[in-house]
């Protein structure tokens, strides 16, 4: 028997995971009837084992070797593992239907937190856990999901969350207790998990283990091989596969080559590195090898060449090689097939979870000599040579002056108060602007019509913002469907879809658009609504623009080239904008960068490079203004961590961020990292509709002007006002408004 190949001298398939919400969005809608009580846990129920039946169906009848399970969800799979293990926090003992009760919160019991899933756009719900926590297994969906796939004949490798990561992805309810230390309960419970599966006849399970790809602590590695060790002693146990994914998995293969599971999973398109680090370390002897080497995140086609190639140099690494994706299918859209309208010549280049499927299949039979795959991937590329001759000769563009030389200069042409008062840029979505927008693309209204209706949303917005008071005011951003997207459908290189849905989070569901050419700008994107609205108000106007990483953070991206030669094109198509709004009359222009920290890498050692590409493509794309002109930038958040550095980087005159929950800590931490420039600290949260008091806002403004120069200290919301409504929004402006005003002493 050759390496490489299972006793049948074959090559197998299999995936890590799948979409789970349907080709409709069945499960959006049956889980949201189910929230305001129009349908029953049954019809619920009913619509999950359908979907669930359907994938199954699917995925053996494409012709997968090995088909998983347990990777439906009603909400999210980390949620699964907290009730799999019983680690439900207190508080929602009481509740009718606990497991919706931590996704989404009770009448006064709050929600579990949520966050991003690693460096994906998925978020999961963060398990709590504290010295009193005790682990209890509920086995009930793992078997009860086995037992429903047999009876259609298809047998199945469930699916878990390891222990591991269960732990590490948990935050604690403590200060000071470490999850870590649950290590040895967590895994009796995972024991007993392991040998009811075996008693079920449960072959194989999948234990996912994606923290391996960010950098581990010696203790933590040390914790990873005694988790195996102990799970791998048992003399029941279904075979493990150990996957891990989203990044190298460096010093953990020893211990996982070495330790007593059967199969490890390695992702080869976002880590190639794995290959070589797999040959120093030997190989996988007696192993199997599940390789990742079809990209579950992204919607590109493979190249199969190359595919071919990893897979050849595997087969000489391990005992059985089996072809697989990346990582779970989740991320990417069901099926291109529903895409009518794409370009055919993107079209040729794409494929969604179940073009990836086949992908898969087709890998593992040309693997085995049974079908001759068809060479590389078409070579279209899109590209677009006034762009790149643009971007060559522009280099990193000329800096700005300093930034203390700017600010004498955008004093005096702008005249504002000390504690300028301002917001982040949208305003409430009304039911009406959201009818407008549909009926333009029915074709219920034209263009002009549609636009008149936007002008008079305009209005009424920059009429409250006056009567208001505040000093700089916004459009409201009435148009804009999604700040990615608006941007997306506006720029060449850039395609929407129709049904390309991926979960966010719950049964919340985005539709990135696809990034597939070099980007350019046919014509200016915002001028036209923020020379309108500067037209309605003497008070300066404040443009609003997604930045160059949020835009690709929010998209499928592009993998013929680097990400940052990618975000230097999307930056070029906003320094146009920058400077056509400047041209328009616009003093005051934002560029949003809520995902800057989002995108930064798993692994500390990638993390420079990042920063480098990420802040010179904010820096081109807000460098062309002349200094009059006042830059602001806009993140979501308090906690910079390891960006913190790059927050003065950018260059931006002002910088609002999050503040509500820090309080005002952050602005000490700014400064000890050198930062000198205007600071807006969000002085509400917008993510809840209560109206905060004007005094509670004037103490925060009050903290913050101890530490910041009144001149420097901007007074702003935490985030736009999108989804908020009208009530509380003018309410909680006109106390904010209040809170300056006592706090300049004009009042
Ligand atoms: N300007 C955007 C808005 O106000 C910013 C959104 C965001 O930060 N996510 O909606
Ligand atoms: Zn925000």
């Amino acid at each position: 028997m050759s390496r490489g190949k299972d006793a049948m001298g074959k090559v197998t398939t299999t995936v890590l995971g799948y979409p789970r919400v349907g080709g409709r969005r069945e499960l959006k809608r049956a889980t949201e009837d189910y929230w305001v009580g129009r349908a029953d846990a049954a019809s619920l129920q009913e619509t999950a084992a359908g979907l669930r039946q359907g994938v199954w169906r699917e995925l053996s009848g494409a012709g997968l070797d090995a088909v998983p399970s347990n990777t439906f969800s009603l909400y999210d799979h980390v949620l699964d593992a907290i009730t799999l293990v019983g680690a439900v926090p207190e508080r929602f003992s009481g509740a009718a239907d606990p497991y919706f009760a931590m996704a989404r919160g009770t009448e006064g019991v709050a929600p579990l937190e949520m966050t991003k899933w690693f460096d994906t756009n998925y978020h999961y719900l963060v398990p709590e856990l504290g010295p009193g926590t005790r682990f209890r297994l509920d086995w009930s969906k793992p078997l009860a999901e086995h037992a429903e796939a047999r009876r259609l004949g298809v047998e199945t490798r469930p699916v878990l969350v390891g222990p591991l990561s269960f732990l590490l992805l948990a935050k604690s309810t403590e200060p000071g207790f470490a999850p870590l230390r649950l290590l040895d309960g967590l895994l009796e419970t995972y024991a007993e998990l392991l040998e009811r599966l075996a008693a079920a006849g449960v072959a194989e399970v999948q234990l996912d283990e994606p923290v391996l790809a960010a950098d581990r602590t010696d203790e933590e590695l040390a914790a990873l091989r005694r988790a195996y060790a102990r799970l791998g002693e048992l003399s029941s146990r279904p075979r493990l596969l150990v996957a891990t994914y989203f990044g190298e998995i460096g010093p953990a293969l020893e211990i996982l080559a070495r330790g007593p599971v059967e199969a490890v999973g390695l992702d080869f398109v976002s880590a190639p590195g794995n290959l070589e680090a797999l040959a120093a370390a030997g190989g996988l002897p007696g192993k199997t090898l599940v390789a990742g080497v079809v990209d579950g995140r992204n919607v590109w086609r493979t190249d199969t060449a190359k595919a071919l190639a990893t897979c050849a140099a595997l087969l000489g690494l391990s005992d059985r090689l089996v072809v697989s994706t990346s990582c779970s299918l989740l991320h990417v859209p069901l099926d291109l097939d529903a895409e009518t309208s794409l370009d055919p010549r993107l079209r040729e280049r794409l494929a969604f979870a179940r073009q990836k499927v086949d992908e898969v299949v087709r890998i593992g039979r040309a693997l085995n000599g049974e079908e001759v795959v068809a060479g590389e991937r078409s070579v279209e590329r899109f590209l677009n040579p006034r762009v790149r001759a643009r971007l060559d000769a522009l280099g990193e563009g000329t800096p700005r002056a300093p930034h203390a030389e700017r600010l004498a200069v955008q004093n005096a042409d702008l005249g504002l108060p000390p504690l300028a008062t301002t917001t982040i840029g949208s305003f409430p979505q009304t039911g009406e602007v959201r009818q407008a927008r549909a009926a333009l693309r029915s074709g219920e209204i034209d263009r002009a019509g549609y636009e008149r209706r936007m002008e008079a949303e305009i209005d009424r917005v920059i009429a409250l913002q006056e009567d208001i008071g505040l000093d700089v005011l916004v459009h409201g951003e009435p148009e804009r469907n999604d700040m990615v997207q608006y941007f997306a459908e506006m720029l060449e290189g850039y395609a929407a879809t129709e049904h390309g849905w991926v979960q966010s989070y719950g049964s919340r569901y985005v539709r990135p658009p696809i990034l597939f050419g070099d980007v350019s700008r046919p014509e200016p994107m915002t001028v036209r609504w923020a020379s309108y609205a500067q037209s309605r108000t003497k008070k300066p106007v404040k443009g609003m623009l997604t930045g160059p990483v949020t835009m690709l953070a929010w998209s499928f991206v592009r993998d013929d080239q680097p990400l940052g030669e990618t975000a230097r094109q999307v930056a070029l198509a906003l320094r146009d904008e920058t400077r056509d709004l400047e041209a328009a009359g616009i003093r005051i222009i934002q560029v949003d960068e809520p995902a800057l920290r989002e995108l930064l890498p798993l692994r500390r050692a990638d993390r420079e490079a990042y920063l480098q590409w990420a802040v010179a493509a904010f820096r081109l794309a807000t460098g062309g203004v002349s200094d009059s002109t006042q830059i602001h930038t806009h993140m979501c958040y308090s906690e910079f961590g390891e960006i913190i550095g790059a927050i003065g980087d950018l260059d931006a005159d002002v910088t609002s961020v999050e503040a509500a929950r820090s309080r005002m800590e952050l602005l000490d931490d700014l400064r000890a990292f050198g930062y000198t420039r205007g600071i807006g600290p969000g002085v509400w949260d917008i993510h809840s509709p209560r109206v905060p008091s004007t005094g509670e806002i004037e103490a925060a403004l009050r903290t913050a002007a101890a530490t910041v120069d009144p001149a420097l200290l901007w007074v702003n919301p935490d985030c736009g006002l999108k989804t908020r409504g009208y009530p509380e929004t003018k309410a909680s402006l006109r106390n904010m408004v209040e809170a300056a005003l006592r706090v300049r002493g004009e009042t």
